[in-house]
């Protein structure tokens, strides 16, 4: 005789990570019946070994930064004392403070039924969790995605750190060898650098691929001020053991090979989805190396069956997941055929400068739209930048036909913070006149916005039609 429990929910949601838990939390609210399987922490990636403890062991790094930084500004300025385990405190004490919201209690308190175990689908209708067979209506796979780890030569026989481990550090590493320069190696590096880690970065190609090379460039820039040493274009030809430390043997683009030696290494080179033993193939689910397969309602090949978030491949951001969270909830419980769209899907890179995005980049606009053009405002015409002694970079608007917003990359302090209104205009299809119409109150850095927007219209506004208008109207009192 069997003792398994056997559920029958309307919504059994596979991971509590971004994603799964805004999917619970919505539908339960709205009255579904609502099971929720998590095999290890709630929360997920973004909580525990992502998002969360990255910018929380920033803000630590950047404090430092603004100690050495004072003596610019007549206040003080040395070298900071850096105790690494506070600093580790910190960044637990931040994810600690956060978790209530992502636990069990608030889950089931909101009437989420939370098994705590690993699902496999058994058939295209049923998984098992540790001792709970579930039969539901709907599925949303959310299960995320792992470190990805590059088949370096030696790196199976040498320690080495990835997102899930590297946050659990209690001493500073000395020296810290990051292999990858993207987002998370960059953030990563230059967090650690300002701590106080000497820290050198291997990227195969160049930092920061997927942004506006002109503003990678203000960041990379940055990161060599900062004193992080810096290889593009290299290949890590092995990774091996010394003394206590680890060497990378890495060939550079000139096919000349050298050796660093670190004392920890990271590894920050990609995400791979989680779809390992899920038993996709038992419910008929495509799954490819980049993901789930999924169409714009995100439903597999399984139409009972949804995926979500990182598994699902494309933009693998914490606000994605909750994005494609409502695209499920209205397709699932409402039957409403709403389907993605990723016109207007922002990202932040947290280095200092901050690197913030939405919509297309410029060679992608010109492409698509030959009379695409591009236009910037430096920070170093911002009052309020120059008071803060924060001058560094721009804001680079794509403007399309008629002078639609199609694009905006934002390079400088705060950038996260002032993307927001192009995300808006790209996503309503506003024109750079409604940007430049407004009033922005001064002096803030939001004012480049509004001062990019304006300078669309300066040669057309300064120009000879305008003041022959000018001097006729004049003529006639
Ligand atoms: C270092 C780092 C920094 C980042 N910073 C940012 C940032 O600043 N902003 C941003 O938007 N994004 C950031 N991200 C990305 C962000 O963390 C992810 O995009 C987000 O967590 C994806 O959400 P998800 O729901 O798809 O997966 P996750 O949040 O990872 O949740 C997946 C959950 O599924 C569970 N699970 C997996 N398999 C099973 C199974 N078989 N059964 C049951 N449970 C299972 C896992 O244990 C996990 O809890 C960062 C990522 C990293 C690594």
């Amino acid at each position: 005789m069997s003792s398994r429990e056997i559920l029958r929910p309307d919504i059994c949601v596979i991971g509590g990570g971004s994603g799964g838990l805004s999917v619970a939390a919505g539908a339960a609210q709205m009255g579904a019946n609502v099971v929720l399987v998590e095999k290890a922490k709630m929360g997920g990636d973004c909580l525990n070994t992502g998002c969360v403890p990255s910018k929380a062991l920033l803000a630590a790094s950047h404090r430092a930064q603004t100690v050495r930084d004072g003596a610019r500004f007549g206040v003080n300025g040395h070298e900071p004392e850096i105790d690494f385990l506070k600093v580790h405190d910190h960044v637990h004490g931040v994810i600690g403070a956060i978790a209530p919201h992502d636990s069990v209690e608030r889950f089931e308190g909101l009437g989420v039924k939370v098994v705590q175990a690993a699902a496999r689908f058994t058939g295209p209708r049923e998984i098992v969790a540790g001792e709970v067979t579930i039969q539901a209506k709907r599925f949303v796979i959310a299960t995320g995605s792992s470190p990805a780890v590059p088949p370096i030569p030696g790196i199976d026989e040498v320690p080495f750190l990835t997102n899930e481990t590297v946050f659990e550090l209690t001493e500073r590493p000395e020296h810290l060898i990051v292999i990858g320069g993207g987002p998370i190696g960059a953030e990563m590096a230059q967090a650690h650098r300002g701590l106080g880690s000497q820290v050198t970065m291997l990227e195969a190609f160049s930092i920061m691929p997927k942004d506006d090379p002109d503003a990678v460039e203000v960041v990379r820039k940055r990161l060599l001020r900062d004193g992080i040493a810096i290889h593009e274009g290299v290949k890590v030809q092995r990774v091996e053991r010394r003394g206590n430390g680890v060497a990378a043997v890495i060939e550079t683009k000139t096919g000349v090979e050298e050796t660093i030696l670190g004392s920890h290494l990271l590894v920050a080179a990609g995400r791979r989805p989680n779809v390992k033993r899920l038993g996709l193939e038992a419910a008929g689910i495509e799954a490819s190396p980049k993901g789930i397969e999924v169409d714009a309602r995100l439903r597999t090949t399984n139409k009972r069956v949804f995926a979500i978030g990182d598994v699902a491949g494309g933009y693998q951001f914490t606000h994605m997941a909750g994005y494609h969270a409502g695209i499920v909830i209205r397709n699932a419980l409402f039957k409403l055929p709403a389907k993605v769209k990723y016109h207007a899907v922002p990202w932040v890179t947290y280095t200092d400068p901050e690197l913030a995005h939405v919509g297309l980049n410029e060679a992608a606009a010109r492409d698509r739209d030959g009379e695409a053009k591009a236009i910037t405002w430096p920070f170093a015409d911002n009052d309020r930048a120059r008071a803060e002694g924060e001058t560094e970079g721009f804001i680079k608007v794509v403007v399309g036909k008629k002078g639609k917003v199609l694009g905006a990359t934002i390079v400088g302090s705060q950038a996260g913070e002032l993307i927001l209104p192009w995300v808006l205009a790209v996503d309503q299809g506003l024109k750079i006149g409604a940007m430049a119409g407004i009033i922005a109150p001064y002096p803030t850095r939001g004012e480049v916005s509004k001062r990019v927007a304006g300078s669309y219209y300066t040669p057309a506004l300064f120009g000879e039609r305008t003041r022959k208008l000018v001097r006729f109207l004049q003529r006639l009192g």
